[in-house]
């Protein structure tokens, strides 16, 4: 198994997780790019958006309230989501995963 986010959810790497049910697991991001920056990761490895399927529908909807409830809980009601699909869109780790990012002012559009 050589996926980094795997390996987060099995134990094997430490994470400063927010948050952890049957389906998902949230923790902050190494590297925040805001006060928050949260990453909402489903238990089940999934490489891309492009690998859903429709079975997916109710994890996917699960993820975007979790991230809406963590950013909730952090006092913030503006935030941005974001899933990056594939390296020419940013994405560097191949599992899917929901920044969940809160705290400045975002622009648009994106960089
Ligand atoms: P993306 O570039 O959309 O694939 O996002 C991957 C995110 O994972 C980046 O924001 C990284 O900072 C973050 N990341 C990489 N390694 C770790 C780690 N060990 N713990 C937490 N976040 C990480
Ligand atoms: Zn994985």
């Amino acid at each position: 198994m050589s996926c980094l986010f795997c390996k987060i959810i099995a134990g094997e790497i430490p994470a400063s997780k927010v948050h952890e049910d049957d389906r998902m697991i949230a923790f902050n991001d190494i590297n925040p790019q805001a006060p928050m920056h949260v990453l909402v990761v489903p238990k089940q490895h999934i490489a891309t958006l492009n690998d859903l399927a429709r079975a997916n529908d109710d994890l996917v909807g699960a993820m975007v309230r979790t991230a809406a409830a963590i950013a909730k809980d952090r006092g913030f009601d503006a935030f941005r989501t974001v899933f990056n699909c594939n390296a020419d869109a940013g994405q560097s780790v191949f599992h899917v995963h929901l920044h969940v990012l809160g705290g400045r002012r975002m622009t648009w559009p994106p960089g």
